[in-house]
């Protein structure tokens, strides 16, 4: 088990001259004739920002891929040079790699003068100093920034996206070989979309012959501020290379309707996530929105730490972001309250245990992230007695269900009650009943629209995207409709839970809470919007006491019996709680839906028989190679983890239907992709192996 390495706040330093410096390096950040004049000349002209027509000109989106992004200056000079081009493309999406990230502070002191709007917004948003991709949004959305931080040699190869321009930057190579080794230069090339352009102030040859190798144009021009020359090259291959194709961006023109089945968080999440696209999406629930899992009053969302940073740590923190990005504008508090999960200390819970309760430190995690609490410190934030110590982790509580109604009511989602899908199938066309007749495999259709059936097979409704959110229900919906292709079913199994929504002045020790706490069981104060959303009367104070774990949903635990399972938990961190459950306590009950490695299914459904075709090498790919079967994707298995993970599970999908970077990196997508366990029934791979919870 490796311990990832922390990413520590560069300090920053000055030259004798008063320039940006970097101690670490000896190299001070931009070029001596300045660090705006350098990102115009060499990289927005390198790349073709400057021509008439700019490169961006009429397209949907336009990615740059910077590595190093020291003062963010060529991103801000891009931004600005995207705001005042009335050509520019519909988005700008902007990913930079870096190790050694600056303080929001020294960013906007160094920012220069023309620049210094845009770079107090991105002060302001700026992320915690911590591993991995972080996403950031401006100009309504239509400015995307993804950091990554962390070495470019591990990081670069783990991005999953398709670049129109690629800015070559950071410190010279003589100071930071690293930035410029070839298999950095290469991993460049793999995320090049054909005719991308690539731009950098350094044509030392060792950059050079290998952009040449891997299918880059080089031109050498006038340089900048002193410099002889700078680089300038376009991706040309001579060759068929060898490589999976990057993202290619959805054309403009291109039909955005899409349906979701299931109108719980996971559908929601996609449907907001889509319509604040720009698409226009109808969602079918065989009941009502909100009906299933999702009508959980409010629950607990929060980041999960593990000493060595596993999967799981690093879907919630990305998940913790994603949510707070998608949550709804209007109304915003009234769902979502982000002041932090108190994780407390239960010997047996690997998120608490004592050597996730070094990891904060271990890991260099801000406070703002995680932080260590002893029980007093702990008692203050949660405004009641508690007798544990644990940790501050970054989260909160959400109202479930009315979360998923306010996503429901971004303006071009459609909502279908009452529409049970039976079945899908592609929409009927001539070419399509043709290979019907012939007894080809369904999947190996390509391009007629999604129909979603109903019992009596009538058509409710036909879209290019599908999206499956029914929970447990993905299951059966996927082999009714043959795109199991033979595989084994979706596992996904039913664990059932009960919650308990009890007035608070009747909870004794835990009626002054103010703040969720987590260890054997949970609590947390009812977000008001919850309270009006189930009936309850105002002016009282209400808590949640959750969850029961149930294997069989058909026969739910007694009320008596959940509730002494729950209290029985809750009294080991906070102290003697009423035997029975108080008269005016209200009961909830609801069905998980879980994976066997209980994390969730979401991205796009693979092309089984595609695969197929590719023979059984392919069958060693990973997860997120699979061929995808056109339009048809599925966010489903959000287990006891709904509210932190739909909103990243729906943006992982419609990154990849709009083909924009993607919000994880590559060994994320694939640990949620819903061909994994297919993948590995073919391989015959070990599929009992179970990630740990
Ligand atoms: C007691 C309890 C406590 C919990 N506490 C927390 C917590 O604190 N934090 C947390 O993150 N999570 C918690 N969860 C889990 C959380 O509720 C789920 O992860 C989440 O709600 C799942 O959302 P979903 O959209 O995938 O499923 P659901 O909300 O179940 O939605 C699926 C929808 O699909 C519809 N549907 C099914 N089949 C069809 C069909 N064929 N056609 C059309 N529509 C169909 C259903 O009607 C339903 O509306 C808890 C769960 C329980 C039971």
């Amino acid at each position: 088990m490796s311990q990832p390495v922390p990413i520590h706040p560069e300090p920053l330093a000055r030259d004798a001259e008063g320039r940006p410096y970097s101690t670490r390096y000896g190299d001070i950040y931009a070029s001596r004739a300045g660090a705006l004049g350098q990102a115009r000349a060499v990289y927005l002209a390198g790349c073709g920002l400057l021509d008439t027509p700019p490169a961006w000109a009429g397209r949907a989106q336009f990615v740059v891929l910077e590595t190093g992004f020291g003062l963010g200056t060529n991103f801000l000079a891009t931004w600005q040079a995207w705001l005042d081009d009335p050509q520019r493309s519909s988005t700008l999406h902007y990913v930079s790699v870096e190790l050694h990230p600056l303080a929001a502070a020294d960013l906007l002191a160094c920012a220069e003068p023309a620049l210094r709007d845009l770079a107090q917004e991105l002060a302001a948003a700026w992320p915690p100093p911590v591993r991995g991709l972080h996403q950031l949004r401006f100009a309504q959305g239509r400015v995307r920034l993804t950091l990554a931080l962390g070495d470019v040699r591990e990081l670069l190869p783990r991005l999953e996206l398709g670049a129109d321009a690629i800015y070559l930057d950071g410190f010279a190579p003589a100071r930071n070989p690293a930035m410029w080794e070839p298999g950095v230069l290469k991993g460049a090339a793999r995320l090049a979309r054909p005719g991308a352009r690539l731009a950098s102030y350094s044509v030392a040859g060792a950059i050079c012959n290998p952009l040449r190798q891997a299918g880059f144009e080089v031109r050498k021009l006038q340089g900048y501020g002193g410099k002889a020359e700078r680089l300038q090259a376009a991706y040309a291959p001579r060759w068929r290379t060898r490589r999976v194709e990057p993202r290619a961006a959805l054309p403009a023109a291109a039909d955005r309707r899409a349906m979701v089945i299931g109108a719980g968080l996971a559908g929601a999440a996609c449907a907001q996530a889509l319509a604040s696209r720009g698409w226009v999406v109808d969602v079918l629930d065989a009941g009502h929105a909100a009906c299933g899992a999702s009508a959980l009053p409010a629950g607990l969302a929060h980041v999960r730490l593990s000493p060595d940073d596993d999967r799981l740590a690093r879907l919630t923190r990305a998940g913790i972001a994603a949510l707070r990005d998608a949550l709804p504008a209007a109304g915003r508090d009234a769902w979502w309250r982000g002041d932090g999960v108190l994780l407390l200390d239960t010997g047996t819970d690997s998120a608490s245990r004592g050597d996730a309760g070094s990891v904060p430190q271990a890991l260099a995690l801000p406070r703002d992230v995680a932080h260590r609490v002893d029980a007093t410190q702990a008692s203050a934030l949660a405004g009641v007695s508690l007798h544990r110590p644990g940790l501050w982790a970054a989260g909160g509580i959400a109202a479930a269900g009315g979360l998923a109604q306010a996503w429901l009511s971004t303006p071009g989602v459609r909502r279908r009650d009452a529409s049970h899908v039976h079945r899908l199938q592609r929409a009927p066309c001539p070419g399509w009943a043709r290979s019907l007749a012939s007894g080809a495999d369904m999947t190996t259709a390509n391009g007629p629209p999604w129909q979603a059936l109903d019992g009596d097979g009538r058509v409710l409704a036909q879209a290019p995207v599908c999206i499956v959110a029914n929970a447990l229900d993905a299951s059966r919906l996927l082999d009714a409709s043959g795109l199991a292709s033979g595989l084994p079913r979706l596992p996904l199994r039913a664990q059932a839970g009960q919650a308990f929504i009890v007035p608070a002045a009747e909870l004794g020790p835990l009626r002054g809470l103010r703040r969720g706490i987590l260890g054997d069981g949970y609590a947390l104060p009812l977000p008001d919007a919850a309270v009006q959303a189930c009936g309850l009367p105002a002016g009282t104070r209400w808590l949640l006491l959750g969850a029961t774990y149930e294997n069989d949903p058909a026969r739910p635990m007694p009320a008596e019996q959940a509730w002494a399972e729950i209290v029985g938990g809750l009294q080991s961190m906070v102290g003697a709680l009423p035997a029975t459950a108080p008269a005016a306590a209200r009961r909830f009950h609801g069905v998980r839906a879980v994976a066997h490695d209980r994390l969730p299914c979401a991205g796009p459904w693979p092309d089984w028989a595609a695969l197929g075709r590719l023979g059984p090498a392919a069958l060693h790919r990973p997860a997120y190679e699979l061929p995808p079967l056109p339009g048809l994707y599925l966010s489903a298995a959000m287990g006891s983890r709904g509210l932190t993970l739909a909103a990243l599970a729906a943006a992982c999908i419609a990154t990849h239907i709009e083909g924009e970077p993607a919000p994880v990196e590559q060994d994320l997508i694939a640990a949620l992709a819903p061909g994994r366990f297919g993948l590995r029934h073919l391989a015959r791979l070990d599929h009992s192996i179970d990630m740990p919870a």
